[in-house]
């Protein structure tokens, strides 16, 4: 059946990167709009193979042009539930990134799309082949689908009009987790799909924190091992409690263990500092430590700017991902900034101190009353600077911080013991620590694991 297709398809071109020379067309992406979205429905109601297309084809568009898509997948089948549309969803990613030519990022909407010249050259010049290429192996891997139907549509306005409605449904979604708390459940779920590129990484998904992707959920999770108990999805038993304001259980470690094959071997789920969750490069956020301040910052996809670090959010997402626990960086899910455990071993909100104000927007509701204000955006601030005097201007409760680290280096000094100025938290011995540039880093050790380092040439001087 894959013959009828003018390119190949295999698990082997995932990594495959499209770059902007080497593209024929953009869809979705930073700088356009475009979702994916699965729905279940009744086996009645589709036709199965079924393709429909609103807006242009490929073979419309410019070369070079950018555009919008959604894709719209319905499935049905004796086994599909309406749980599990976000685990089908995550599919649609694995699955166009297995066809040669074609590079697929991101979830939900924030989806981005190219089809490169080459695949262009050799026939791919439409639409309806990557649909039916991607259906064929939502059928073939997923083998619950019994029926599904594809609707791609490139038209910015019929995009528009249907975008608010899958907003709506991935906030539903997200929804059901409210009330369900780590305590009030035996078993938490785990996935290893992003492991094809990032081969140490096991995400842990609990009621209280979504996948750092944002596309899966406990529920989602609880769905996918239920249908299909050997694959990417699993349940992981919780077992013995060992930190409970951490986040950290027996049953998490060990399996964290085994399934990264020994890189690590304890999670604190709910933890900033120690023994960080894995982040694999599909995060939404990005947060990352700021030791002038020593509060956390956090950074999202759509932001453009810099951070008051200096850094824009893909250096310090290339800092974060590959799958390791990074102290100093963490990459999470937009809705765990919404769990009553964000972050609560490292004081939750009260150490966040910088966000992008759009971020910041879609979370209003769910930053506590008294530190609403205190969180900073660019708007406020844009560097270590100004931030330190917006968030002494707003009496934020990192400042008890500062005076606690103050009195502490005084105590320090008393003793005539040299001391750095700001305290790096506590980290796990051993743990790769990544630093943001100039942040100074007086007494923190580093230890580079797995790297290799090599010198050209080493000059001497006599210092002046
Ligand atoms: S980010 Fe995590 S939960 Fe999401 S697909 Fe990758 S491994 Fe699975």
């Amino acid at each position: 059946m894959a013959d009828e297709f003018p390119f190949e398809i295999s698990p082997m071109f995932e990594g495959e990167r499209v770059r902007k020379d080497g593209m024929y067309v953009e869809l979705a992406g930073p700088k356009s709009k475009g979702f994916e979205l699965v729905k279940s429905v009744g086996m009645d109601e589709i036709e199965d193979g079924k393709f429909t297309l609103i807006g242009p084809d490929i073979s419309e568009m410019e070369e070079g042009s950018r555009h919008p898509i959604a894709m719209i997948y319905r499935i049905a089948g004796e086994l599909v539930e309406q749980d599990l549309e976000a685990i089908v969803e995550r599919r649609n990613h694995d699955f166009q990134n297995y066809i040669q030519g074609v590079m697929h990022l991101n979830q939900r909407y924030d989806i981005w799309i190219r089809v490169s010249k080459d695949a262009m050259k050799k026939g791919l010049d439409s639409l309806e082949q990557i649909a039916k290429a991607t259906m064929m192996l939502f059928k073939n891997e997923l083998p619950f689908i019994e029926k599904i139907e594809a609707t791609y549509i490139t038209d910015m306005s019929e995009v528009e009009k249907e975008l608010d409605g899958a907003i709506a449904t991935y906030t539903a979604r997200d929804e059901r987790t409210r009330n369900l708390h780590d305590e009030d459940v035996d078993v938490f779920y785990g996935c290893t799909l992003c492991q094809s590129f990032a081969p140490t990484n096991v995400c842990v998904v609990t009621p209280d924190r979504i996948s750092l992707c944002g596309a899966i959920n406990w529920f989602d999770g609880r769905a996918a091992a239920k249908v299909d108990p050997e694959g990417p999805q699993f349940a992981i038993e919780k077992g013995e409690i060992i930190d409970a304001k951490g986040g950290e259980y027996s049953g998490v470690n060990d399996l964290a263990k085994s399934l990264s094959n020994g890189e690590y071997d304890r999670i604190k789920i709910h933890s900033f500092f120690e023994f960080p969750h894995t982040s694999c490069g599909c995060f939404e956020v990005v947060g990352f430590y700021i030791p002038e301040v020593d509060g956390i910052g956090w950074v999202d996809r759509d932001f453009m700017g810099t951070a008051p670090n200096g850094l824009p959010f893909s250096t310090m997402a290339g800092q974060t991902g590959g799958g390791k626990q990074v102290v100093g960086f963490l990459g999470i899910g937009i809705n765990y900034f919404r769990s009553p455990k964000f972050i609560e071993v490292d004081g939750g909100w009260n150490r966040v101190v910088w966000m992008p104000k759009l971020l910041k927007d879609k979370v209003l509701a769910d930053i506590p009353k008294d530190i609403v204000d205190k969180v900073a955006t660019e708007e406020d601030a844009s560097d270590l600077e100004s931030l330190k005097a917006f968030l002494k201007e707003k009496d934020h409760p990192i400042l008890e911080r500062w005076v606690e680290e103050e009195e502490e280096d005084e105590a320090v000094e008393e003793t005539a013991t040299a001391a750095p100025t700001m305290q790096m938290p506590m980290m796990a011995a051993g743990t790769p620590m990544a630093m943001p540039a100039g942040s100074g880093g007086s007494g923190v050790k580093i230890i580079l694991k797995n790297a290799k380092v090599s010198i050209d040439r080493v000059i001497i001087k006599k210092s002046e």
